[in-house]
């Protein structure tokens, strides 16, 4: 077992974090990174491979690391993950690689802190590779060239992930995205003092680079059908529309005036700046009580973008996260409840909101609230949340935040019958290639379902990638299309 204790990764304060929206965890530099990287015990049977949903080779990339080889270790990682910097920052890894670490106990709910801080140690060679590895192979990766046309319908994690492999493979992607920018929820729902703006752009640049054409405001479904796209020339369609659509609670008085859905106030803020109102076109209104409702990675998100709000307009911080459950079922990432905590957010457990009051002109003022107990396990496998009878009390309340849960985009679904769906409106696919009922459409991300997570969302597409690629392949003649497409195998 390591002895050495882990190594602690610098933070921005919290007082001084909440007054902006600057990284709040700034990253291991060199010597922190080999002192980390040195704690690894080189598993004969390393656990924290299986528990990557992609399988990334941790324990070689760490090696790497150790022998001051950090472009390989960026290599390593790059031949599973396309973007390390991105999931080096926001990768739920005490719930996959850190929770399988051999340094975590067994039958722990997550990772314990013992366990190698494998996430930092990829921000760090995903930094490193960014900026010295990425432009080595610019050029190589532009010469590849074919007669292929694939369209990409979504930029979010999934949808950059195979525009990029489908280019590095010399096939020319159009991605259409139907907000004014790129990114998904990497740039709309997570904030940027957990993923900086300057390091989603640069992936995004680079994908330009390469050739991938970018349109934005371009809805697939309403402006341009999917048979369009074919008659147009391309020769597939790869589908990243995510889950975008937010859950409401149906209680009394959830349409009341200053009660947001976690996705409506986290998109304000986040893709339309509306902290900089009225420099930007997008109000936002902040309260002297804020509520969030909810216990995932949006809850936490919403409730710290909140926090930093209510500093930056001179209000006293006073934001509270309700859960139905304890913290430990809580999803969201351990690091976000933590840096929530430090941050001044309370947090109320075991609480089920029945309905909010508003005042004559239609604002919320009160919420109602039910206290609950813990029953048995559910389908999820967590503890069930059960409300106590005659519990019920109220809390003063004047903006609600609801982060409930997401639902499948179906702005394209509904408009094309053909893509089949399941009963969670998710597209359903051959998990094998990820094409969808319809030939030559291929889907991946959440609209498909899954953990939700950024790196499964990328693992998908790059799965997809490799069924598009196949299936050009066996469109046009092998000799043919190797002459097209260089590297293709
Ligand atoms: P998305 O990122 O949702 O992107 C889909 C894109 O498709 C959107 O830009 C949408 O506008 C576009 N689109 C949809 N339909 C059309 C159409 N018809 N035409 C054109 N464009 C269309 N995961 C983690 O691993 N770690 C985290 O810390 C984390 N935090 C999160 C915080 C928040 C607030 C949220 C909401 C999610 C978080 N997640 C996190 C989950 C993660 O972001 C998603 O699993 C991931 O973004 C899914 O990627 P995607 O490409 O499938 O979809
Ligand atoms: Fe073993 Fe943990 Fe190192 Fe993986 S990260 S090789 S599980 S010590």
């Amino acid at each position: 077992m390591a002895k050495k204790e882990p190594v602690k990764v610098q933070e921005c304060p919290a007082q001084e974090r909440i007054a902006s929206f600057c990284e709040v965890v700034l990253g291991y530099n060199e010597e922190e990174a080999l002192k980390e990287a040195a704690r690894c015990l080189q598993c004969k049977n390393p656990a924290c491979i299986q528990g990557c949903p992609v399988n990334i080779d941790i324990k070689t990339f760490i090696n790497k690391l150790t022998k001051k080889d950090y472009a390989g270790a960026y290599l390593t990682i790059k031949e599973k993950n396309n973007f390390p910097s991105i999931c080096g920052r926001v990768c739920p890894a005490e719930y996959q690689c850190r929770k399988a670490c051999v340094l975590t106990p067994k039958n722990s709910p997550f990772a314990s802190e013992a366990a190698i801080n494998i996430h930092f140690l990829e921000r760090f060679a995903g930094d490193f590779g960014k900026d010295k590895v990425l432009s080595l192979s610019e050029k190589k990766d532009r010469e590849k060239s074919s007669a292929f046309r694939v369209a990409v319908v979504g930029s979010g994690p999934a949808g950059l992930c195979c525009a990029g492999e489908l280019a590095r493979q010399g096939v020319h992607v159009t991605i259409f995205e139907g907000l004014h920018n790129s990114g998904g929820v990497l740039r709309y729902g997570i904030p940027p003092f957990r993923l900086p703006r300057n390091i989603l752009d640069f992936e995004i640049d680079y994908l330009k680079k390469l050739g991938v054409k970018i349109i934005l405001n371009f809805i697939i479904g309403k402006t341009k059908t999917l048979d369009e796209l074919f008659k147009e020339g391309f020769a597939a369609i790869f589908l990243g529309l995510g889950a975008g659509t937010p859950s409401f609670l149906g209680v009394p008085g959830k349409n009341l005036c200053n009660i947001y859905s976690a996705n409506e106030f986290l998109t304000r803020v986040n893709l339309m700046n509306a902290f900089q109102f009225p420099k930007s076109h997008t109000p936002i209104n902040i309260g002297k009580k804020i509520i969030v409702i909810g216990g995932g990675n949006t809850a936490m998100d919403a409730a710290r973008v909140a926090t930093r709000l209510q500093k930056m307009n001179g209000f006293d911080v006073d934001t509270t996260v309700f859960y139905r459950r304890t913290e430990t079922e809580m999803p969201a990432r351990r690091l976000e409840i933590q840096h929530a905590k430090e941050e001044g957010i309370k947090f109320e457990f075991l609480m089920q909101p029945v309905a909010f009051k508003g005042d004559d002109n239609g604002y919320v003022h009160t919420m109602t609230c039910l206290r609950c107990q813990l029953g048995s396990p559910d389908a999820s496998g967590r503890r069930k949340s059960i409300p106590i009878e005659h519990s019920a009390f109220d809390t003063p309340c004047d903006i609600a935040i609801i982060a409930v849960g997401l639902e499948a985009n179906t702005l394209l679904t509904q408009a094309v019958p053909e893509l089949k769906t399941n009963k969670f409106k998710n597209l359903v696919v051959n998990l094998k290639t990820m094409q969808t009922s319809i030939k030559g459409v291929y889907a991946g991300g959440d609209i498909v379902g899954g953990e939700g997570t950024i790196i499964e969302a990328m693992g998908m597409a790059k799965k997809a990638t490799q069924a598009i690629i196949k299936y050009l392949e066996s469109r046009h003649s092998k000799k043919n299309l190797k002459q097209q497409i260089p590297n293709s195998k």
